[in-house]
């Protein structure tokens, strides 16, 4: 707890009087350019990641970067999405996974979650994961490939984000474009897919 605190001071301190304009204009109300979709990993930071300050990026996270389809179910993920494209109108949204993602290890192994049942059940509503990997999603030199199973992760994330119909309207009127991100954080590199696009390129 006292590093938290410590952290607040130094905010207040060092970081607060640099940016005291941007925050007093932010007060009049956020229209951020962009959500991102990420995983709850402590080692992901989208705003260090992007270089952002406050009110760039709206921001939802969970373990595993997963998004149910709109016929699935109306947790959290898809009202802050909802308020994202249709009340803010950011103009990107991107999916964002991760090198050594433990919530995908997690889905491949189910043995890793027999004392996390909030885990496993969370996971559970990602079963189409697992089942779409271990099917057609990847080849079968890949299924053990961490990244390959992330990055096939995002790219199904990135589908279900187009079951939304305001999702799907909003891209066809050409004012709102999804990605998919890797990023492997122990190097600092992100790789990037397009909607529709089948393989990652560097960023
Ligand atoms: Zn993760």
């Amino acid at each position: 707890m006292q590093r938290l605190i410590d952290g607040i001071h130094h905010f207040q301190r060092e970081v607060f009087p640099a940016k005291r304009d941007l925050f007093a204009s932010l007060a009049t109300g956020q229209r951020p350019h962009s959500l991102i979709i990420t995983c709850s990993d402590s080692r992901i930071d989208p705003f260090l990641l992007t270089h952002a300050d406050p009110g760039e990026i709206f921001v939802v996270r969970n373990a595993g970067n997963t998004i149910p389809d709109a016929k699935t179910t109306n947790g959290g993920e898809s009202a802050t999405i909802e308020y994202a494209v249709r009340v803010l109108k950011v103009a990107t949204i991107v999916v964002c996974g991760h090198s050594h993602c433990g919530a995908m290890a997690a889905l491949l192994d189910p043995s890793l979650t027999d004392k996390l049942p909030a885990v496993r059940d969370w996971l559970t509503a990602a079963e189409h994961i697992r089942e779409d990997i271990e099917t057609h999603g990847l080849r079968p030199s890949e299924r053990n490939d961490s990244e390959a199973v992330v990055k096939r992760n995002v790219i199904l994330q990135m589908s279900n984000l187009k079951t939304y119909d305001f999702v799907d309207h909003a891209c066809r009127n050409g004012k709102l474009n999804i990605m998919g991100w890797f990023y492997r954080f122990e190097t600092g590199e992100v790789e990037g897919i397009e909607f529709g696009q089948q393989d990652f390129h560097l960023i």
